[in-house]
């Protein structure tokens, strides 16, 4: 089923969340031990993160530097696969332009259509470690709206190159949005203005960035709505689990800690201090959202289910 029907259908706030595919040569059931916790909450759907190809310099024998590619968490459709035939839920593939060619993106969709997944999350991704700013792979897509385009041609039985008339896809397509905005943007308006195009294209929700202040998020939906975005957003929860975060979070995903929260993560000294903090605060943040009325509080797990589970418990 489409996210937007889940939506639609439901008549409270919904659950959901997102996993990483396992590091290369972990099992499946790396996968099931993060997701079986949450199981109880009865999430409609979860999302399958993409992770393309990085550059690493092997030493050879006589000493010289060999650039290699590696994609150290592969497999995010066939694990799309296995939670759907597992828990019989619908999982989100991400799908990214980074490392595509839009052959190799029309062959993945209809690899999705064949498995019977309905959704995708259209991303741009992105740049690779190497790389400062984005670079599109060679015929790929250099936006998500880009990507949104041909996703919906495909909707409307265009495949490329094609001729003849083709079976048309049925994909609910979903994108980013940025409550602090996207870090290679000038500012909200012009962020906001993309964000537009992504949904004029045809996605039909928006998952945000996370964020710690509920406000950014409220006032981001109000930008929105000004601007004629009228689709349902779903706010992005990340619990901080571990003093890493504390530098990590801002730093990769240029979001700000309110004073609050930092005042309160200033005083901690293990991480179960912090995870304490961050499980009270996704808590306050959770009630907040849902009491406003949120169609979906989606979680990143990014793999770990325990502070996602003690949160989720409280709120749902
Ligand atoms: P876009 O919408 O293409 O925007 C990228 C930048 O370009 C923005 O600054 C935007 O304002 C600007 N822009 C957009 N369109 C145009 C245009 N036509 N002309 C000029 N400028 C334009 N990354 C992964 O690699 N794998 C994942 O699985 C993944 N999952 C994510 C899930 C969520 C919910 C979110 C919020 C992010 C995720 N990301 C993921 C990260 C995401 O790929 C990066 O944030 C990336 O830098 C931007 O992706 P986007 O889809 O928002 O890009």
């Amino acid at each position: 089923m489409k996210v937007v029907d889940h939506i639609k259908k439901a008549n409270s706030t919904l659950f959901s969340f997102e996993i990483l595919p396992p590091l290369k040569g972990k099992s499946i059931q790396s996968i099931y031990e993060g997701i079986d916790p949450l199981m109880e909450f009865a999430p409609p759907f979860i999302n399958v993160t993409y992770h393309r190809e990085e550059y690493v310099y092997r030493e050879r024998e006589n000493g010289l530097l060999q650039k290699v590619s590696i994609r150290k968490r592969p497999g995010t459709v066939g694990i799309c696969a296995a939670i759907m035939n597992k828990y019989n839920i619908d999982a989100i593939p991400h799908l990214i332009c980074g490392g595509f060619s839009k052959e190799d993106t029309e062959n993945a969709l209809i690899d999705l259509q064949f498995l019977g997944i309905d959704n995708v999350l259209a991303l741009r991704g992105d740049p690779i470690k190497s790389e400062t700013t984005f670079v599109p792979q060679k015929d790929g897509h250099g936006f998500a709206v880009d990507l949104i385009n041909q996703i919906q041609d495909m909707n409307s039985g265009q495949y490329l190159y094609d001729e003849q008339e083709s079976a048309a896809t049925n994909f609910c397509i979903g994108c980013a949005g940025y409550p602090e905005k996207h870090f290679e943007q000038m500012n909200m308006k012009t962020d906001l203005k993309y964000l537009k195009m992504k949904v004029d294209a045809g996605a039909e929700y928006i998952i945000t960035q996370m964020f710690f202040d509920n406000q950014k998020f409220f006032d981001f939906v109000k930008a929105c709505r000004a601007v004629g975005i009228n689709v349902p957003i779903i706010p992005g929860l990340k619990p901080i689990t571990t003093m890493k975060h504390i530098t990590f979070l801002p730093k990769f995903f240029h979001i700000d800690l309110p004073e609050q929260l930092s005042t309160e993560l200033e005083k901690c000294s293990t991480n179960a201090d912090v995870m304490n903090v961050g499980i009270e605060w996704g808590i306050q943040q959770s009630r907040e959202l849902k009491e406003a009325g949120v169609p979906v509080i989606h979680y990143y797990t990014m793999g770990k289910s325990t502070a996602v589970k003690s949160i989720v418990a409280s709120v749902f």
